[in-house]
């Protein structure tokens, strides 16, 4: 391979890479705070007009059988995403089309992003859950939804839509795919849980359907400029990435299964649920979504031949470890910052602060969603 061939790889990496990690909502849009319709005003409005003579007064308390007697689906979306408006039009016409009663619209904010929004679809009894958003819309919601038996329908209105991608939906057309999901069946896919050591000592647990990664990969999310991601798009991750392509690696600590831990120097580590990337690149070919056993990819890269040495894997679609990138896979991986530091860490593209450990665990079968039909 030439060396425009090398450098062309090279910038490919930096793109996939970095683009695969931002479907995080554009906060800078967030802003304007949208009224949600709380969900118990909804239904108390619609038993109103739908039950001629039975008051029910503000605030009062919706009865069981009234709770019974109805079929509703709810829709997490985040209102600010390009079609927003469209698919719950869609869901509105289908529901009824399909025999549901109703849609429980809940929007999100900046301040919640979807967890309390899945709360109210899960109290009240939503046949299905739809995520509308991109990545952390769809985490946010699973979060919630993991474990219940309540299926979610996965709506990619993102950039990077990285669930819908691996689960081959067609996140090109989002109304038509949205459509199906009514007859669709439902798969039990795996999720990783991860407990989270922050830098300030407290501890958090979290859940990732798609990628979670620490260093290089988090600081690209970080560091893009919301003023040139906004012109720019997913190109302004080009740039920020190619500031960490180079500094010092830090040293830390990865065992996998109770096997004795391994101390590399590392640039990226990153916990993988799925795979593929946008534009179709399997950055970690062997991961499988419902396999019961999570991905681990270190980059410990030591300069540019050891970047070019991942670029060329990547591109290439490869999963053979060499001393720049090595594949462990396993069902609990235990990581840890060593020397007293800290490092950027990010849950499926949206960046949650310093770490200093990480355990994850895959958690098999833990989500069902919906497969369009
Ligand atoms: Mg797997």
């Amino acid at each position: 391979m030439d060396i425009a061939a090398f450098v062309i790889a090279l910038a490919a990496l930096v793109v996939a890479v970095a683009t695969a990690y931002m479907a995080r909502n554009n906060r800078k849009h967030l802003e304007r705070y949208i009224q949600r319709t709380s969900p118990l005003e909804r239904k108390v409005g619609k038993l109103v007009s739908e039950r001629e003579g039975s008051r029910v007064s503000d605030g009062a308390e919706v009865s069981e059988a009234a709770e019974d007697s109805e079929r509703i689906v709810a829709l997490i979306l985040n209102p600010v995403k390009e079609g927003a408006k469209k698919v719950e039009q869609l869901l509105r016409t289908k529901a009824a089309k399909h025999g549901y009663d109703d849609v429980l619209v809940l929007e999100t904010t900046e301040d919640d992003p979807g967890k309390q929004m899945a709360l109210d679809a899960l109290a009240d009894h939503a046949e299905i859950v739809f995520a509308a958003g991109g990545d952390g819309t769809v985490r946010m919601v699973a979060e919630e939804l993991a474990g219940t038996g309540v299926p979610m329908g996965v709506v990619p209105l993102g950039t990077g839509n990285l669930l819908a991608r691996n689960l081959d939906f067609n996140v090109d057309d989002v109304l038509g795919h949205t459509e199906k999901l009514f007859t669709g069946w439902h798969r039990k896919v795996d999720t990783m849980m991860l407990t989270i050591k922050m830098a300030d000592g407290s501890e958090q647990t979290r859940r990732s359907l798609v990628i979670a990664g620490v260093g290089a990969d988090a600081m690209m999310i970080r560091d893009t400029k919301d003023e040139l991601k906004a012109i720019a798009g997913w190109l302004a991750y080009g740039e920020a990435g190619l500031k960490q392509l180079v500094g010092k690696r830090q040293r830390v600590r990865i065992g996998v299964d109770g096997q004795p831990a391994q101390v590399r120097k590392i640039r990226s580590v990153m916990f993988a649920n799925v795979g593929q990337l946008q534009a179709g690149v399997h950055f970690v070919p062997d991961a499988i979504i419902d396999d019961g056993l999570l991905d681990v990819v270190v980059l410990s890269p030591s300069g540019g031949l050891g970047w070019l040495s991942v670029a060329r894997q990547t591109v290439t679609g490869r999963s053979r470890s060499n001393e720049a990138i090595e594949f462990l896979q396993g069902k609990r991986v235990k990581f840890s910052v060593l020397d007293g530091g800290d490092i950027a860490c990010q849950l499926d593209g949206d960046v949650i602060g310093d770490i200093t450990e990480i355990t994850a665990q895959v958690d098999p079968g833990s989500l069902l969603v919906v497969v369009p039909h």
